[in-house]
């Protein structure tokens, strides 16, 4: 496939960023109005091209679709692609994105061979990238999937930027293999920008480096606000719980239309959730990172003998995210770690594989399934950020999660949710439990939760940082 096209353009909309005057404080807004002004001065005749590798599944497909569409309505001429490539390539990359969280993945190591795959997909890929660009337009590249593309987009004469969203507090020597195996291709970048300030490799060059938190979007069909009926039906209609009530599964797409919940989950479980059974929700890829497992036997020794509660463990259909090639294998771990739990706690456990045919509807399903649930968990080993955090507390959810990554800072611990050590399942389940015995507690923590993300993880702070990295970087 020598010739083969590798990059696809993933369409975008506009969004209004008037929309936020519903939600931030006045001044807030009006200076949002200000600076977008002032970055459509900065960006006009340039085109900001983003490139990472999947259009859907996972937190940063996630972030790109609103950040480049709120860009867009502000008048900047904002681009995604995605990368593609063979079976081989995606190998090395999801190595390279497990070995930055400091796991060995599928323990084959970063050689020359991997190296080699590496390069070539990469420099083909910047190849075909280059062909479109103008002097003035920014690249910004996403993940280690696509640093290997900075060498010639640098050599194009335009801004390059990548952009870390992986990474752990202190890399063990399987991070620090995988940091020097992309090392080389960050010489060419004009920033790199990481998700938090213990992300930054040491012996970056600091005035290179940048720091910018992830952000969600609170008008997304993952984030809207649905009334009770309308949750209720969606579980429903998605078949993940028993009965739905009277009202519609609908939602809104983001092109505005009116969008329904069709479509089935495909269920591991042995018996339906009731409409009325309260239940602790985890939402992820099926990643061993994000340690389902773990929330499994958490659950049935430490919350099931001791509550009521169902537990929910959600994500994709399995074998659908195109650039991760071991969600089935973890899937079938954790049927199998289900099948073996004792016969209460498998009792109330589900796992729930949602369609990805029309991934709105599936956002609609998660939105219903967050909202619904009397706790949300994320009991990842490691987490870049932890989008789906920041997805429950906006919700006004209570969150128990791991004190790692990105988790960390979103959660004040005690305030706006609780961490919890992950490698301590005893840890974890007590708090689950403590928090599903007092509710009022669980509320006040909900409560702060949203008010957090209000303030410091919507998409108008996220843009606005960009921007005055771009205005460094162009000189303004
Ligand atoms: N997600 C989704 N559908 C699924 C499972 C997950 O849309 O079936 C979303 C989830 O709601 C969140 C994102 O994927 O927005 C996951 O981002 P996060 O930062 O939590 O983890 P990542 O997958 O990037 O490691």
């Amino acid at each position: 496939m020598a010739g083969a096209q590798l990059l696809k353009a993933v369409r975008l909309r506009s969004y209004d960023l008037g929309r936020f005057e519903t939600i931030l404080p006045q001044r807030e807004f009006a200076d949002l109005v200000r600076q977008a002004e002032a970055g459509r001065r900065l960006l006009r005749g340039r085109t900001v091209w983003n490139v990472n590798s999947t259009a859907r599944g996972g937190g940063v497909a996630e972030m790109l679709g609103p950040l480049l569409g709120y860009a867009r309505g502000a008048g900047v001429d904002g681009r995604w692609l995605v990368v593609g490539g063979e079976p081989d390539f995606f190998r090395v990359t999801k190595r390279l994105h497990n070995q930055l969280h400091g796991a060995k993945g599928d323990g084959r190591g970063l050689g020359p061979t991997a190296a080699l795959v590496y390069r070539r997909l990469t420099q083909r890929a910047a190849e075909q990238l280059t062909s479109r660009l103008r002097p003035d337009d920014v690249v910004i590249l996403h993940d280690p999937q696509t640093a290997g593309m900075l060498p010639l987009v640098k050599a194009a004469g335009v801004t390059a930027v990548w952009r870390c969203h992986v990474g752990i507090d202190k890399p063990n020597a399987v991070a620090r293999s995988a940091i020097d195996f992309l090392r080389p291709y960050l010489e060419h970048a004009d920033a790199i920008v990481f998700s938090r300030a213990a992300f930054a490799w040491k012996g970056l060059d600091k005035n290179r480096t940048w720091i910018i938190q992830p952000s969600l979007d609170a008008f997304s069909p993952k984030n809207e606000v649905l009334d009770r009926d309308q949750v209720a039906a969606i579980l429903a209609a998605a078949g993940v719980v028993s009965e739905g009530g009277s009202g519609e599964p609908t939602f809104t797409r983001s092109d505005g239309r009116r969008g329904r919940v069709r479509r089935k989950a495909r269920l591991t479980e042995e018996r339906s959730l009731g409409p009325r059974d309260p239940y602790v929700l985890q939402v992820s890829r099926w990643d061993s990172l994000k340690d389902p497992v773990g929330v499994l036997r958490g659950y049935a020794r430490y919350i099931a003998p001791r509550q009521p509660a169902h537990l929910v463990l959600a994500g994709p259909v399995s074998g659908r995210v195109a650039d991760d090639p071991e969600d089935v294998r973890v899937f079938g771990q954790v049927r199998a770690a289900w099948r073996r739990l004792p016969a209460d706690a498998r009792s109330r456990v589900h796992l729930v594989e949602l369609p990805m045919t029309d991934v709105e509807e599936n956002a609609a399903i998660i939105n219903a399934l967050q909202r619904a649930a009397a706790i949300v968990v994320q009991k990842s080993l490691a987490e870049g950020f932890g989008l789906t955090v920041a997805e429950a507390m906006w919700k006004s959810r209570p969150v128990v999660a791991s004190r790692v990554g990105g988790i960390e800072d979103q959660i004040i611990d005690g305030e706006t949710g609780l961490l919890v050590n992950p490698k301590d399942l005893a840890e974890f389940g007590r708090a689950v439990a403590g928090l599903l015995a007092d509710r009022r507690r669980a509320e006040k923590m909900g409560a702060a939760a949203m008010r957090r993300v209000r303030s410091a993880y919507l998409a108008p702070r996220h843009l606005l940082q960009h921007l005055a990295l771009l205005e460094e970087l162009l000189g303004a």
